[in-house]
């Protein structure tokens, strides 16, 4: 497939377009991960709380495709935080999708309130040394909860996966990334599909480029570095959003997405969650 990598803080490289499976069922998840893996997607980003790991595990094995070909992200609940829930819990999500590694583990969310992400962090460098998660990282984390975890513990996170679209484009998260060397990647980039997709710059960008709402979406994430994670159930969608390679935003273009922050979250204030 004709997506770039990028390459970690621990020289893995990781696709810079992966398919994400939130609100996928699982029952679902086979055929519509193996429409992505047919459609060039290599990166695949699942959960534990998605419940449709096996599902997901099931498209890898039907697809046929090497191993290592694939990137798989999985991810440990809140409710598994702490050490030893979070080996365990990796172990059923391992068994689940069939697999004996993953290529990315992540933290899903801080839950400050727990005050356990930093043993949660111990459990995945377990994991990372052991060689059962090809890289480590959180999600959800904060540039403060992101400092504990590197004043407390060895291993530097590879990836933080926060909310990020253009109307929330995360300034201040990222530029405290690019300074640790931690890669952003971006959840709900295409604003889960709602009134982004409809804002009449993005469709002027569109109408200029010949091209739809979510690719100029996508487009203005790759070119300012995001890994990003689209999701969608529909055939023609999931391939309309891996066709994002070539045409390119003009600065005029990038500067007209950067109007439509308005501060917005679709999603939970990660202190409050968990
Ligand atoms: P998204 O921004 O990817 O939007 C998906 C929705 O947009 C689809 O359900 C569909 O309604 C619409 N859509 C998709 N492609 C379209 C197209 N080409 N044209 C028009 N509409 C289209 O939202 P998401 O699913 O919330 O986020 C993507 C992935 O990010 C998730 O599947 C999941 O893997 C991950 N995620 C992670 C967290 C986290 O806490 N770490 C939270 C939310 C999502």
């Amino acid at each position: 497939s004709n997506v770039p990598n990028i390459i970690l803080n621990n020289g893995v490289r990781m696709p810079q377009l992966g398919f994400g499976v939130w609100q996928v069922p699982d029952e679902e998840a086979a055929a519509t991960v193996g429409h992505a893996l047919a459609s060039g997607y290599r990166s695949i980003d699942t959960a534990a709380i998605y419940q449709n790991e096996k599902g997901t595990g099931k498209a890898v094995a039907e697809s046929g495709l090497p191993r290592e070909e694939l990137f798989v992200t999985t991810k440990v609940w809140n409710d598994d935080q702490g050490r030893d829930a979070a080996l365990r819990a990796f172990d059923a999500s391992l068994e689940r999708l069939g697999l004996d590694y993953v290529d990315l583990y992540l933290i899903h969310w801080p839950a400050p309130k727990q005050d356990r992400y930093v043993e949660t962090w111990k459990a995945l460098e377990a994991i990372h040394a052991d060689g059962r998660a090809r890289a480590i990282g959180v999600s959800n984390f904060k540039p403060t909860h992101l400092r504990r975890l590197m004043e407390e513990t060895e291993v530097v996170p590879a990836v933080n996966q926060i909310e990020l679209h253009p109307n929330f484009p995360q300034a201040e998260a990222r530029a405290f990334h690019a300074e640790h060397g931690i890669a952003t990647e971006a959840w709900s980039p295409l604003g889960q599909g709602k009134d982004l997709l409809d804002d009449p710059v993005i469709a002027e960008i569109a109408r200029k480029h010949g091209r739809t709402p979510a690719q100029v979406v996508l487009r203005w994430h790759l070119q300012t570095g995001n890994v990003v994670i689209p999701k969608s159930v529909t055939p023609s969608r999931i391939e309309e959003n891996i066709d994002v390679f070539s045409f390119v935003l003009d600065e005029d273009d990038m500067t007209g997405v950067s109007t439509l922050d308005n501060g917005t979250r679709l999603g939970p204030d990660p202190d409050e969650m968990g």
